[in-house]
């Protein structure tokens, strides 16, 4: 068996929904993963965002190994001990109060969706029910998120979209401002669009955006799927920022590869949903949480995450070196491990360079690198990087 019999009979039964490279990946250990024909690769990508302890960490696979010999699933009519040690730990070192665990980055975004609707009612105000969400923002591929994504290309085909989304330019206060209605009940947000381009939200506009919020009690929801649980250097993104969210939702790196979603919201908030309004079968499973529960054991201590902070510092700082040699890149942006490399023109062959050299990056939008190493990554790792994207991008 070889990488392209398998891409032959993957193409055969598989759903043509991913524009694949043609290998299948088969094996990792730390930030190294291995295809079929025994190629190993430097994983910059990691999962896109999800493997932040890299592979085969010895304890995330120690924690599902026992946790397998205990209990799979059961599902949430039972009191789950690694679901409320997870969440204990999330409640601990965020805003948040309450935990509601679900399998993916859009279902946490249904959620919170559903919940900041529900407030709304809760609290009265019975007209309110819309949503603001940016334009270029990404909240995932279900109906409702995918109306939340502010992208035309991915709403084009799938109309009629679900009513009760209004879309606003990123980082402008203004335009925020003439979009709220007494039809509003919550805004949602990243603190980084990760798929849009790997761009910052600026400072003044999130904490104006978090003001405005508390004087009109519409709800501020961060969409932390890519940036929450280290990605950025903090455990939470809005970290950064002075500002109180109200729902902030997980996924990606959560589980350290094991499918997990959550949304996060302090009690005033949660207190909305009351038994039968929201459920999951799989949702904050045995296996899922104690997967997240090892990673949050890791990634939640701050020494680690001072390391992530100094091994950003020296990919940024690499990327700028490159890019006053180099005038194909145009920014250098991001913070933490999730970096966006913008070139004045398409990545695709860059990419595609940078796979045959043996490095993994991903793309957000046409024109740039997204760089997304587990937080684990040894500086050779990064220097080793860099250096392949040198010869890329030349
Ligand atoms: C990936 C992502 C999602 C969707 O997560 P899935 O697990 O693919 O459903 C939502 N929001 C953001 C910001 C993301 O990066």
């Amino acid at each position: 068996m070889s990488n392209a019999n398998l891409v032959e009979r993957g193409k055969k039964v598989l759903m043509n929904t991913y524009a694949r490279a043609e290998f299948a990946l088969v094996k990792g250990d730390g930030c190294t993963v291995y295809d079929k024909d025994g190629n190993s690769y430097l994983d910059f990508l990691a999962g896109i965002a999800v493997s932040s302890l890299g592979h085969n960490h010895p304890k995330i696979t120690k924690a599902i190994e026992s946790q397998a010999h205990q209990l799979l699933h059961c599902s949430n009519l039972y009191w789950i001990e690694p679901q409320i040690e997870t969440a204990e730990i999330l409640c601990e070192k965020s805003f948040a109060d309450k935990v509601f665990f679900c399998n993916s980055g859009a279902e946490a975004n249904e959620g919170a969706i559903k919940l900041a609707r529900k407030y709304a009612q809760t609290k009265g105000y019975s007209e309110r029910y819309e949503i603001i969400t940016m334009n270029k923002s990404f909240h995932g591929r279900t109906l409702a998120t995918l109306t939340a994504t502010g992208q035309e290309k991915f709403h084009k085909d799938f109309k009629p979209l679900m009513p009760g989304f209004v879309y606003s330019d990123y980082n402008d206060i203004e335009m925020l401002k003439s979009k709220i209605s007494e039809k509003t009940c919550a805004i949602m947000i990243e603190i980084i669009q990760g798929e849009g381009g790997v761009n910052m939200i600026d400072k003044a506009f999130v904490e104006e955006l978090d003001a405005i919020c508390k004087e009109k009690d519409i709800l501020l929801v961060i969409d932390e799927v890519q940036t929450g649980i280290g990605r950025t250097g903090k455990l939470f993104a809005y970290q950064h920022f002075n500002i109180n969210p109200d729902i902030i939702t997980l996924a990606k790196g959560l589980g350290g590869g094991v499918p997990i979603g959550a949304f996060l919201a302090k009690d005033s908030v949660a207190l909305a949903l009351s038994p039968g309004d929201h459920g999951s079968t799989f949702g904050g499973n045995p296996l899922a949480t104690a997967s997240a529960k090892a990673v949050l054991g890791v990634v939640g201590d701050n020494n680690f995450l001072s390391k992530v902070n100094q091994k950003s510092d020296l990919l940024v700082n690499g990327l700028k070196k490159l890019a006053e040699k180099n005038e194909n890149i145009v920014a250098v942006r991001g913070k933490g491990l999730l970096i966006g490399l913008e070139l004045n023109a398409p990545v695709a062959g860059a990419v595609k360079k940078c796979l045959e050299n043996g490095l993994i990056v991903g793309t957000a939008g046409p024109n740039v690198i997204r760089l997304a190493p587990p937080l684990v990554v040894s500086e050779a790792d990064i220097n080793k990087a860099i250096e392949i994207l040198s010869e890329a991008i030349k």
